[in-house]
């Protein structure tokens, strides 16, 4: 028999009639003959409204009762989409992450799945039950919830897809799949009909909303992750490692991210362990740090420039003054009003002028760019926030994505 993974995002479950269609997908899968284990987000916007909460009740809420909170709402979910399974009826039974066998590490609120042990999870579907898993979360060694980043029921999927070997991974969602660009900003842009791990995870990293750390353990254990829609019957977008020669000539998409803030430390001496002293700190407040710039030095000084998210900038900021303050660095300005633009493809790799396009196309536009980063495969320019969007728009229409043409 076929062990399906599903995975449903808070939008697919955002009220009682969504829930019920949810059930309604699962149960025809299941009538098909197939085995599933379905993993469920919190109801539409619970997530950032428990946050919000939380807010209200404390300045600074610790990361263990966030978590402790956070992960009611995976759980409410999953109850419910259970009750309105054994109600058609089909039989199924709810687990948390920990009932599901799933240990997590790291940082609270941006744990990492150190193992699963899936007994219970296999139990249940030898009892032919479906399984409904809480995205989302796992437990710690000392037994406390530890929640797995924003958008972290991906993980939880492709984790559990890659746990109990299942034929298939599907995560459904409000949108038909991955597009050449996100549809609200380039009404344009196409859906893929595949994509490759690996540009899949620049999309991801950069904008596209799919947790990239899924991808990642996707393509470590070859799963195959299949994005559709919840809403409707269409093929969607297949994710995995073999994509058709053809399509692989050209940039694959353009994604954006209206989250960044860049933060410079000014006259910074030019010395071996300078860029190890500032940065040290940071990694172990668990600040992720994106795009890094030095300048040129001018007698022995130089700027050092970064961007995190902006949500992390506060923390960022409380972290970098000490430390500058300790080098003896000039001071330290931030700018919380910028963007990112990336233009994506494996095509990119072995063809030259791409970054120079890029770059036109931007200066024709009239867009200045702050900061440039590449990978082999991806060019991103930092923006003025609020230029990210005529930014994506014109790049969609410069490298053709709208025609699906070679570029
Ligand atoms: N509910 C969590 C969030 O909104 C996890 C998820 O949806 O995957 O980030
Ligand atoms: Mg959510």
């Amino acid at each position: 028999m076929t062990l399906i993974v599903q995975k449903y995002g808070g939008s697919s479950l955002a009220n009682a009639e969504r829930i019920r269609n949810v059930a309604q997908r699962i149960a025809k899968t299941r009538a098909q003959g197939n085995r599933i284990v379905a993993v469920c987000s919190a109801m539409g916007d619970t997530t950032d409204e428990l946050m919000e909460l939380a807010n209200q009740v404390s300045s600074r809420p610790e990361g263990r009762e966030m978590d402790a909170l956070l992960a009611t709402g995976e759980v409410v979910s999953c109850a419910l989409v259970s009750l309105a399974l054994n109600a058609l009826p089909c039989p199924a039974v709810s687990l948390t992450g920990q009932q599901a066998g799933i240990r997590a590490g790291g940082f609270h609120g941006k744990g990492l799945i150190a193992s699963i042990e899936p007994d219970r999870v296999l139990h249940e579907l030898a009892a032919d039950r479906v399984v409904i898993v809480a995205g989302f979360q796992g437990v710690s060694e000392g037994m406390d919830v530890m929640t797995l980043g924003r958008g972290g029921s991906d993980v939880t999927a492709v984790a559990l897809a890659a746990a109990l070997k299942a034929d298939r991974c599907e995560i459904y969602t409000d949108v038909q799949g991955i597009y050449t660009a996100d549809p609200r900003v380039v009404p344009e842009a196409r859906k893929l009909d595949e994509i490759d791990y690996e540009e899949m995870l620049e999309l991801a990293a950069h904008g596209a909303k799919m947790q990239p750390r899924s991808i990642e353990l996707a393509e470590i254990y070859n799963v195959p992750i299949l994005v559709a829609s919840s809403f409707e019957d269409t093929p969607g977008t297949l994710i995995h490692r073999e994509v058709s020669m053809e399509v692989r000539e050209r940039v694959r998409g353009v994604t954006y991210d209206l989250n960044v803030a860049k933060i410079s430390v000014l006259g910074v001496p030019d010395r071996p362990g300078i860029a190890a002293t500032i940065f040290e700190p940071l990694a172990a407040g668990g600040v992720s740090v994106d795009t890094i710039v030095q300048n040129a030095s001018v007698d022995r000084l130089t700027d050092l420039s970064f961007t995190v998210a902006r949500t992390d900038l506060r923390h960022a900021l409380e972290v970098v003054r000490p430390v500058a303050e300790q080098i003896h660095a000039r001071g330290v300005n931030h700018n919380d009003k910028l963007g990112n633009v990336s233009i994506v493809g494996t095509g990119m790799q072995f063809a030259p002028g791409y970054a120079a396009r890029m770059f036109r196309v931007l200066a024709e536009a009239n867009i200045n760019i702050e900061m440039i980063t590449t990978s082999e495969i991806r060019i991103t320019c930092i923006v003025n926030q609020e230029q990210v969007h005529e930014a994506v728009r014109v790049l969609h229409r410069a490298f053709r994505l709208d025609v699906g043409a070679s570029s």
